[in-house]
């Protein structure tokens, strides 16, 4: 049996419902998918996702966890794909969680040297 073959797939209608939780502009299935297939792993092979996802916050995050869940759809979080081992290649497909949205500074504690940052940054 084919790996992807075991998971849900992405239909218009749960692409209808990512696009309702982030926006259009932020759901991609086009092209510029392409430029979610791989990493910087040295050599890699590309695997294209179904649909990338951008959210900006933690509760559009969970809502689409919680749709991929109930789907069985697999997702890939994706920070800034800078990554040297394959992590953020989505090798079943499905959904590329893109948290390059979410990259503000939340606090700096000054006394402790400790910074809060959210999870993503732009490197594509
Ligand atoms: C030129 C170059 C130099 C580098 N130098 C260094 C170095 O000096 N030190 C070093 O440690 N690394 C280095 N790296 C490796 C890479 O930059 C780091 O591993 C970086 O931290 C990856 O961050 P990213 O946001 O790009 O992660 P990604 O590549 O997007 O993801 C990495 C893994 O984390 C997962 N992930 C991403 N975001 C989340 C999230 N919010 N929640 C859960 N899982 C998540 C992904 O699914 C994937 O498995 C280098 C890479 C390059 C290309």
């Amino acid at each position: 049996m084919e790996a992807r073959s075991r998971y849900g797939e992405v239909t218009d209608n749960l692409v209808a419902l990512l696009t309702e939780i982030v926006g259009a502009k932020n759901v991609l299935t086009g092209d510029e998918r392409e430029n979610y297939a791989r990493d910087e792993t040295p050599k890699s092979k590309p695997f294209l996702p179904d649909v990338v996802v951008k959210p900006e916050d933690t509760n559009s995050v969970a809502k689409i966890l919680k749709l991929a869940s109930e789907r069985n759809i697999p997702v890939t979080p994706r920070g800034g794909g800078t990554g040297v081992s394959g992590g953020a290649v989505p090798i079943y497909g499905g959904i590329v969680l893109s948290l390059e949205r979410m990259n503000r500074i939340l606090e700096i504690d000054e006394d402790n040297f400790v910074a809060t940052v959210e999870p993503g940054n732009e490197q594509i």
